[in-house]
């Protein structure tokens, strides 16, 4: 007979079903029309509504399941009793159903950190860029990235051809599309939710910011002549350009891009041999007492990594400690 699911799977479980929720929040905020933009640092730095409501739901319905996690979210917020529809009590049964790679199997619910980014891609989501938004929840262990959950709320939308407000919650796009999808991966066990592809060999495309550039972005990038730059909103969307073979490299030779933007991330782009680093090479760390900013930038490929590292000008290192 099998055995019950690890405390790893089972948070994985929940986690897809509470990033799905989380989702559908960000898209009920949409189709009310108010969005209620608060600036945090600058007009740069945004929160919506929907980053608000969102993170209440996937932090609270975490914590009910898993009272033991430290979780860390984005979202400075008040500590208040969080409305019960907005909790996700569901676990996805094919994630229950996969064996917990042996050296996660021991694993207890006190020795895990949750990074939890509600919305990444802000400023796009206010922009009705909403291809760019994802919700990333990103479960760490030992300092290390290892387990990752990636909601995409408008896959499959087209912004061209609806307005907002026909997406008021779900699902059919088209005749047959579905709106939205989830991507989920686990260290040693492989990323799901998605077709892996590659930008063909010898092409060098790169991903990075739409709204957080500057010199020493666009330095780094020019110094890898790439064949085309892409400017698209979010790291979650990036890492999934890097994944389904939109782009070859994302790069982002800037502080501004937190743990919580890069723990869930990383993990997908790592279950399919892909590398995520900071600008140096250095590997992300995500225990519960880092420093939330990614000082050192973000360099993330999913083949040909060593390619991109040796482009980095030694004046942009110079210019980013870690
Ligand atoms: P972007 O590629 O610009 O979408 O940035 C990826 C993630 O890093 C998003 O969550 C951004 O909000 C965050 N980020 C990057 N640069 C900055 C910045 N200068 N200020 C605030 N957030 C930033
Ligand atoms: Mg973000
Ligand atoms: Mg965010």
């Amino acid at each position: 007979m099998a055995s019950s699911p690890t405390v790893l799977i089972r948070l994985v479980a929940s986690a897809y079903s509470i990033a799905q929720k989380a989702g559908m929040i960000i898209r009920n905020v949409m189709a009310g029309g108010d969005l209620g933009i608060v600036e945090k640092t600058s007009s740069i730095d945004l929160q919506t509504k929907a980053d608000r409501l969102a993170q209440m739901s996937i932090c609270s319905s975490l914590a009910r399941k898993f009272p033991k996690l430290t979780i860390i979210g984005e979202e400075d917020l008040p500590v208040e009793e969080v409305d019960q529809d907005l909790i996700e009590d569901g676990q996805w049964e094919e994630i229950l159903k996969k064996p917990c790679p042996t050296q996660y199997s021991s694993i207890k619910e006190e020795d895990l950190v949750v990074w939890v980014d509600p919305v990444d891609g802000t400023k796009e989501y206010t922009e009705g860029l909403l291809d760019n938004v994802t919700v990333l929840i990103g479960i760490a262990y030992e300092g290390k990235a290892i387990a990752g959950v990636i909601n995409q709320p408008y896959y499959n939308y087209q912004s061209s051809e609806k307005k907002l407000g026909e997406y008021n919650s779900e699902e059919k796009e088209g005749k047959d599309a579905v709106l939205g999808r989830t991507i989920w991966g686990v260290l040693g066990l492989g990323a799901f939710g998605f077709q892996l592809n590659e930008v063909p060999d010898g092409k060098h495309i790169i991903t990075t910011t739409r709204s957080h550039s500057n010199k020493l972005v666009n330095d780094c990038i020019s110094a890898m002549n790439p064949d085309e730059v892409l400017r698209v909103g979010g790291a979650g969307n990036k890492i999934i350009q890097l994944i389904e073979g939109k782009a070859s490299a994302y790069v982002f030779a800037s502080p501004g891009c937190k743990k919580w933007d890069t723990c869930a991330p990383e993990v997908i782009l790592h279950a399919v041999g892909g590398k995520l680093t900071d600008i140096h090479g250095n590997a992300l760390q995500y225990h519960k007492e880092v420093k939330h900013m990614n000082s050192a930038g973000v360099l993330a490929t999913l083949r040909n990594y060593d390619y991109y590292a040796g482009c980095v000008p030694e004046t942009v290192k110079n210019a980013l400690v870690p």
